[in-house]
C-alpha cells in the first residue's frame, strides 16, 4: 500500500510536555487563549484539530515555526470548560506533518498532510506484536498503572499492529522528546522494536522495584516482628521482675540475718554489709550478682567467732595418746610437753608456742597422732595436703577478679573445720615448691607465724582472718626438704619408724581390731595367731610404718567377710596357712639371708623419704686409666664420698698391698642398685670405701655386717644422722653387726631394746676400725698374693 497524502487546513493547537498518539484517547487541558480559541473553533465545526507539541516548552505564544514537524490529527469527542481553562477528550486519528502556516490570530491555522504508515507485512511484525503484548502483560502484572479497559483492549489480541504500537507507546513511561521520536517514526517495524526496547527497560525497572520492595517489605516485617517480640519480652520481664524482686528481697533479708549471726569483727561486718548493698542494687539478670553471692557465702560461713572450748588437761591428753597409739614414747612425751607449755602460755595470754612438725616415713602414725591431739584438746581436726603446691594462690587464694576465684587452702580448711581454733594439719610440707607464680612457702610462713597470723590476709577474702588460735601441725617425710625459714619456726618431732616387734603390737592391739570392725566382722571374735601376724609383717611388707601392714590386714578381713557372707565355715583362729591362702605367695624374704660373703660388695644403711633402708654397694674393677664410674642414681654428695674413698685407697696402696700405679691402670665402677630411687647423703662413705677396698684386695666382706658413716680423705669416720631409723632397717633386713661412727654412740640409746638385744654395735673412728670388723680377714697379706684374689695384676709385688 502506497502512502496517500491528504492535505487539509485545520485549527492547530500547541501542547507542552506531552505527545498525542493516533489510536488513543487523551484528555487535554488548555489554558492559553489561542489554544482555547482553536479548540472552541474546532469543536463548533467538524471537531477536527491538529495537535503538535512545542519544540521549546518555555515559549508562551508559539508560532507555527515553534512546533514539532510531526503531530497528530484528532477528533474532539468531549469538551468541558471552566472559567480559566477547557478540558477536552481527544481521539488521535493519524500522524500528520505540518505544512505551511495560514494564520496566527486568533489561533493558529495551517495546512497539514497526513503521513501514511509505511507498508508492512510478514511474520516479523506479527512476532514483534506478540512480544509487545506479552511484555505489556508482564508490565501490568508487575504493577504498571493502566486502566483496565485499555489493558483488555491491548491484550485481547484483536488489535492491529499500528494501533497496538501507538497505544502502548502512549502508555510508556518515557520523556516527551522520546515520545515525539516515536511519533515521527514512520516505519511500523522500527516503531515496534523501539517500543519493545522501552517497555523491556520499564519491565526490568518494575521487576527490580518489586524485588526491592519485597525485600524491604520483608525487612520491615522482620523489624516489626523483632520490635513486637522485644516489647513482649519487656512486658514479661516486668511481670517477672515483680516476682523476682520479691524473691531478691527475701534473699537480701536472709543474708542480712546470716551476717548478723556470723558475729564478724567490725571491719568484716562493714565489708559484708557493703557487698550486700551492692547485690541489692544490681538488676537480677546481672551476672555480677553470682560473684557477690559466692563471696557473701564465704564471709558468712567463716567461723569468725566460733571456737571449741576445751580445757587442756595434760593427764587427759596423755590418756588419749596412750589409748590411740602404741610405742612412739618420745614423740608422745614431746607432744605432752608442748601441750603443757601451750596451757601455761594461754594462762599468761602470751602468743601460742611454735608450730609442731612431725617428720617421718609414711604410715608411722603422724596423722593419727594429730587426730588424737585434737581429741585430747576437744578441738576440730582438719587436714590439708600441700604436696605439689607451687602457686602462692593455693595458700592465699585468688583475687576476686579471677573467674572461678576461691580462697586459699588455709581459709578453706578453717571453713571446713567450722571453728577458729581447730588442730590444722598441713601434710607434705616438705613437698611445697616455688616457681614464677610466687612462693607458697612465704605465704605459709605468714600463716604459721604467731606474730603475723592474727591478721592473715587471703586474696579472695580481702578481710583479715585471725589464725592465732589455730594449732598448726606440719608433717613431712624429709626434714631437709623443708624451706629453711619454715624449719626455723617449727619444733620438729621425729617418727623414726617401727621395729618388727612394735609393728606386731600395733597390729595386734590396734590395726586388727580396727579392720575387723570396718569390715563388719568384729562380732565374730576371729583371732589371728602370733605366727600368722608375724608372717604378714615379715613376708608381705617391707616398710618403716604400718600402712602396708594395715592394707594387708584389711585384705585378710575382706576375704574372711566373704566366707562369712557366703554362709561357709570360717576359721576362728587364723593361722599361717590361712594367711598364705588369703594373701598369696610371700612377697619378701630376708634380704641378707639370700646373700653370701662377697668380694666388692658392702651393706650400707641410709634414710630415705620412706624411712630407713639398707643399700648394697657393688664395686667392679677393669683395666683402664683410673676413671671412676658411678651409677644407680647417686646424688652429688654420694659421688663425692666415692671420690674421697678412691683417693684414700690410692694414698694407702702400700698398706692395702696394691701396686703403686694401680690408680692409673684401673677403672673403678661403683654401683648402688635398688632401681631408680635417687640416693644421696654422705653416710654411705664407709660402705663405699669398704666395697672398694674389698674389690681391690680381693678380701670378701661379711654379709651380716652393715655400716654407716661419713669418711674424710684421711680415713676418719664422722658422725651421721638417722641412727635409729637405720638400725631398725638393718635389724629388719637381718643384719647382726652394725658399724657406727664413734660420735653416734649416744644415739644407740634411742634404739628399741628388742633391737639392741639382737644387734652387736661396733663404733669406729677410723676406716681401719671398720675394715677390721667388716672384712673376712684383715689386714691383707701384703707380701703373698692370696688365692682368691680376683686379679694378681692389681696386687703389689714389692
Ligand atoms: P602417717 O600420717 O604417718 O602417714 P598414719 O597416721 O596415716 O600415718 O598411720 C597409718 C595407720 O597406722 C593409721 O591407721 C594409724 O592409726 C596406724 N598407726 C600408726 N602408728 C600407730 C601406733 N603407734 N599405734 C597405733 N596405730 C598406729
Amino acid at each position: 500500500m502506497k502512502p496517500t497524502k491528504v492535505i487539509r487546513t485545520v485549527p492547530i493547537v500547541a501542547i507542552r510536555g506531552s505527545v498525542v498518539f493516533p489510536h488513543t484517547d487523551t484528555i487535554l487541558s488548555f489554558g492559553r487563549p489561542k489554544s482555547v480559541a482553536a479548540v472552541n473553533a474546532a469543536f463548533s465545526e467538524d471537531r477536527i484539530i491538529a495537535i503538535f507539541s512545542q519544540r521549546d516548552p518555555n515559549v508562551v505564544d508559539p508560532a507555527i515555526e515553534d512546533l514539532s514537524e510531526f503531530g497528530t490529527i484528532a477528533v474532539i469527542s468531549q469538551m468541558m470548560s471552566s472559567e480559566t481553562e477547557i478540558h477536552a477528550v481527544v481521539k488521535g486519528q493519524a500522524r500528520i506533518k505540518l505544512g505551511e502556516g495560514l494564520a496566527h490570530e486568533p489561533y493558529l491555522i495551517g495546512k497539514v498532510a497526513e503521513v501514511a504508515e509505511e507498508e508492512f507485512e510478514g511474520a516479523g511484525i506479527e512476532a514483534l506484536s506478540k512480544q509487545l503484548v506479552e511484555l505489556f502483560r508482564k508490565a501490568v502484572n508487575l504493577g504498571k498503572g493502566v486502566e483496565i479497559t485499555t489493558v483488555m483492549r491491548i491484550v485481547s489480541g484483536g488489535i492491529d499492529p499500528i494501533e497496538l504500537v501507538d497505544s502502548v507507546a502512549n502508555l510508556l513511561d518515557i520523556k516527551t522528546n522520546e515520545k515525539q521520536e516515536l511519533l515521527e517514526e514512520v516505519s511500523v517495524e522500527k516503531r515496534l522494536k523501539k517500543v519493545i526496547e522501552y517497555l523491556t527497560h520499564e519491565v526490568n525497572v518494575l521487576d527490580l522495584e518489586r524485588t526491592i520492595s519485597m525485600k524491604t517489605q520483608k525487612k520491615l516485617e522482620n523489624q516489626m516482628r523483632k520490635a513486637m517480640l522485644l516489647e513482649k519480652k519487656r512486658a514479661i520481664e516486668e511481670e517477672l521482675d515483680d516476682d523476682t524482686g520479691a524473691a531478691a528481697g527475701n534473699e537480701i533479708d536472709e543474708y542480712s540475718s546470716k551476717i548478723k549471726k556470723a558475729k564478724m569483727p567490725k571491719e568484716v561486718h562493714e565489708k559484708a554489709v557493703k557487698e550486700l548493698k551492692r547485690l541489692q542494687q544490681l538488676p537480677p539478670s546481672n551476672p555480677e550478682g553470682a560473684y557477690i553471692r559466692n563471696y557473701l557465702d564465704w564471709l558468712v560461713d567463716m567461723p569468725w567467732s566460733i571456737s571449741s572450748e576445751g580445757a587442756v588437761s595434760i593427764k587427759h591428753a596423755e590418756k588419749i595418746l596412750e589409748e590411740d597409739h602404741y610405742a612412739i614414747d618420745k614423740a608422745k612425751q614431746r607432744i605432752l610437753e608442748f601441750l603443757a607449755v601451750m596451757k601455761l602460755k594461754k594462762k599468761s595470754k602470751e602468743s601460742q608456742p611454735t608450730i609442731l612438725c612431725f617428720i617421718g616415713p609414711p604410715g608411722v602414725g603422724k596423722t593419727s597422732i594429730g587426730k588424737s591431739i585434737a581429741r585430747a584438746l576437744g578441738r576440730e581436726f582438719v587436714r590439708v595436703s600441700l604436696g605439689g603446691i607451687r602457686d602462692e594462690a593455693e595458700i592465699r587464694g585468688h583475687r576476686r577478679t579471677y573467674v572461678g576465684a576461691l580462697p586459699g587452702r588455709i581459709i578453706q580448711g578453717i571453713k571446713n573445720a567450722g571453728t577458729k581454733n581447730p588442730v590444722f594439719m598441713l601434710d607434705e610440707i616438705d613437698k611445697v615448691g616455688s616457681d614464677f607464680r610466687g612462693d607458697p612457702a612465704s605465704a605459709l610462713l605468714e600463716a604459721l607465724d604467731p606474730e603475723q597470723n592474727k591478721e592473715f590476709s587471703d586474696h579472695y577474702l580481702e578481710v583479715p582472718f585471725d589464725l592465732s588460735q589455730v594449732m598448726f601441725i606440719a608433717t613431712g617425710n624429709v626434714l631437709e626438704n623443708i624451706p629453711h625459714a619454715l624449719r626455723d619456726r617449727m619444733e620438729v618431732i621425729r617418727f623414726p619408724g617401727y621395729t618388727e616387734q612394735e609393728k606386731f603390737h600395733i597390729a595386734e592391739k590396734f590395726l586388727w581390731p580396727k579392720q575387723m570392725k570396718m569390715h563388719g566382722i568384729s562380732g565374730k571374735k576371729i583371732k589371728i595367731s602370733d605366727e600368722a601376724l608375724k608372717d604378714v609383717i615379715e613376708g608381705y611388707t617391707r616398710e618403716a610404718g604400718v600402712r602396708s601392714l594395715e592394707r594387708n590386714l584389711a585384705n585378710v578381713c575382706r576375704k574372711v567377710a566373704r566366707i562369712i557372707a557366703e554362709g561357709k565355715k570360717y576359721p576362728h583362729l587364723l593361722k599361717v596357712s590361712n594367711i598364705q591362702k588369703f594373701l598369696g605367695v610371700q612377697r619378701f624374704s630376708s634380704l641378707i639371708a639370700e646373700k653370701k660373703d662377697e668380694v666388692g660388695m658392702a651393706t650400707g644403711l641410709s634414710v630415705t623419704a620412706v624411712g630407713g633402708e639398707i643399700l648394697f654397694i657393688e664395686v667392679s674393677l677393669m683395666p683402664g686409666k683410673g676413671h671412676l664410674i658411678l651409677t644407680g642414681q647417686l646424688g652429688s654428695v654420694m659421688k663425692e664420698s666415692a671420690k674421697a674413698a678412691f683417693t684414700w685407697t690410692r694414698s694407702h696402696w702400700k698398706e692395702l698391698g696394691l701396686k703403686e700405679d694401680f690408680g692409673s691402670t684401673t677403672d673403678v665402677h661403683i654401683h648402688v642398685p635398688e632401681g631408680a630411687v635417687p640416693k644421696d647423703g654422705p653416710s654411705a662413705g664407709v660402705s663405699i670405701s669398704t666395697a672398694l677396698i674389698s674389690a681391690l684386695t680381693g678380701i670378701p666382706v661379711k654379709r651380716k655386717v652393715g655400716m654407716t658413716g661419713e669418711i674424710t680423705l684421711r680415713g676418719r669416720v664422722l658422725e651421721i644422722g638417722g641412727v635409729k631409723e637405720k638400725v631398725i632397717a638393718g635389724h629388719r633386713a637381718g643384719l647382726k653387726i652394725i658399724i657406727l661412727p664413734k660420735d653416734n654412740k649416744k644415739d644407740v640409746e634411742d634404739v628399741p631394746n628388742e633391737v639392741k638385744k639382737e644387734i652387736k654395735f661396733v663404733f669406729a673412728s677410723e676406716l681401719e676400725d671398720v675394715l677390721k670388723v667388716a672384712m673376712k680377714g684383715w689386714p691383707p697379706a701384703t707380701t703373698q698374693p692370696k688365692r682368691n684374689r680376683p686379679s694378681a695384676a692389681f696386687i703389689a709385688t714389692a
